[in-house]
């Protein structure tokens, strides 16, 4: 099963991976590997910071 996992590269970025879920690591852009982030998951709907109850 893939799932969306939050990964963090040695040089300290955040990526986020469409991965398998027991994958412990994934490839960073910068061609480093990152290892899975433990982190509060990024909503894509929400991702401007701003509350969505706003008007
Ligand atoms: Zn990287």
């Amino acid at each position: 099963m893939k799932i969306f996992l939050n990964f963090k590269c040695e040089s300290g970025a955040i990526i986020e991976r469409y991965i398998d879920s027991t994958a412990k690591f994934a490839d960073c852009d910068c061609g480093k590997p990152a290892s899975k982030a433990i982190s509060t998951p990024r909503y894509l709907s929400n991702s401007t910071g701003k509350s969505p109850a706003r008007p």
